[in-house]
């Protein structure tokens, strides 16, 4: 079971779009896949899903008596399964902050799991404890980054703390890739700004970049992944080659 945290406390960067939908092109590659919403927002959730879920994440990081299994559902793509979030979340920031080992609550419920050959974590776009949570319990993390003018602002402080966690709480944790999102080709700051973020990260840049297309923007609205909702888009086809690099 390898876990991936996809983290970038830029905003709207692409997040939760790479989370829903590399694990559902992993999922259509026969590989079980379990995805962990952990951000207050709900984002990834409302993706997938269309009911409001009795617990959450919210129970898995407040509740001791909540086992990991009662709260993870099935989604509508086979060999995705989700542990939903839900708005709660937001007030364990504060009520975790004073316990001991708040930052391994997560690493904590997700040792009992089984059964998965991915499990990817979706992070609010914040570097505080719920996203320390996810770096603490993950063997790898990926990095969003959207092509734009502002691309690499924050990646410096992002770095610090992948090695500050690295140091203190998770010593096998590596960077595993850099994703290039909402790319427009047409754009010349695009290859601009491909270059200098293949400078900074070097060889951990994924070759396929995730195109602008407005039917990703869709996606989330009709609740199914890219790869369900518009399967000949450029979206879903850029999808599909991400996930055969990754598992190259
Ligand atoms: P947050 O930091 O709030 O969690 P995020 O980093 O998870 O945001 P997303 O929610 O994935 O970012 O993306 C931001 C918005 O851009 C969403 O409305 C999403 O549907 C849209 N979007 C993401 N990727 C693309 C794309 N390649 N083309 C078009 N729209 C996209
Ligand atoms: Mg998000």
């Amino acid at each position: 079971m390898l876990t991936i945290a996809i983290a970038n406390q830029k905003g709207g960067v692409g997040k939760t779009d790479l989370c829903v939908n590399l694990a559902t092109s992993l999922a259509n590659n026969n590989k079980k896949v379990l995805l962990i919403d952990i951000d207050p927002q709900a984002n990834a959730t409302d993706y997938l899903t269309s009911l409001k879920a009795e617990k959450t994440a919210y129970n898995l990081f407040l509740d001791d008596e909540t086992h990991i299994q009662e709260i993870i559902q099935k989604t509508c793509v086979k060999n995705l399964d989700i542990l939903p979030s839900d708005t709660r979340l937001s007030a364990a920031q504060t009520m975790l902050a004073n316990s001991v080992g708040m930052q391994f609550k997560l690493k904590r419920k997700l040792g009992i799991l089984s059964g998965y050959d991915y499990v990817f974590i979706d992070t609010p776009p914040s570097l505080e404890l719920l996203t320390l949570n996810a770096l603490t319990a993950a063997d790898k993390v990926l990095v969003p980054v959207q092509v734009h003018y502002f691309a690499m602002e924050g990646v410096a402080n992002l770095i610090k703390t992948i090695d500050a966690v690295k140091e203190d709480l998770n010593a096998k944790l590596e960077l595993g890739g850099v994703v290039l999102m909402m790319y427009d080709k047409r754009n010349k700051l695009s290859s601009e700004v491909k270059k200098m973020v293949t400078d900074t990260f070097k060889g951990k840049v994924f070759k396929t970049a995730i195109p602008i297309n407005v039917k990703l923007a869709e996606a989330p609205s009709h609740h199914k992944p890219i790869a369900h909702y518009a399967p000949s888009s450029t979206g879903a086809k850029a999808y599909k080659r991400l996930a055969k690099e990754f598992l190259k």
